[in-house]
């Protein structure tokens, strides 16, 4: 692959960040996929190797970190030990609605809490680079199970 004209990837490299081509990669995957998914490690290694690159699990969780680290992803946990990870950038800031039951989440905007989070960083000194607010509860089809 040949190097790319990505301004954000420009903007890293200034930045002194190496970027390979795999991390590129990575980041065009989350760039692609609809709207309110999430990827773990596992899925994101899955959809690598099924387009033909050989990553190790090992290098996807590690890319999936360091991307979040430059601000790009945005880490998740929904469930006990288990991540996920969504496309930070140009998505509107957004939280999520958890079904503990069947895992299925929900997107939902609300700029009282964007707010919140940054007044409650700041507070303490903080430079927030983001905020999660989590409902946890049982959909509405888990609801009607018997
Ligand atoms: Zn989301
Ligand atoms: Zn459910």
């Amino acid at each position: 692959m040949s190097k790319s004209f990505d301004p954000v990837f420009d903007n890293l490299r200034k930045r002194g960040h190496r970027i390979t081509p795999q991390r590129e990669v990575i980041l065009q995957i989350f760039r692609k996929l609809p709207h309110g998914i999430h990827l773990s490690a596992d899925e994101l290694y899955e959809k690598m190797n099924e387009l033909g690159y050989n990553v190790s699990l090992a290098t996807a969780y590690r890319t999936l970190k360091l991307l979040t680290s430059f601000g790009l992803l945005r880490e998740l946990t929904f469930a006990e030990g288990h991540k996920h990870y969504e496309l930070k950038e140009d998505s509107m800031p957004h939280q999520h609605i958890i079904c503990v039951n069947c895992n299925s989440t929900l997107e939902f905007e609300d700029h009282f809490l964007e707010e919140l989070g940054q007044k409650i960083g700041v507070k303490h000194n903080f430079q927030v680079i983001d905020s999660q607010f989590k409902i946890f509860g049982l959909c509405p089809s888990c609801q009607n199970q018997d």
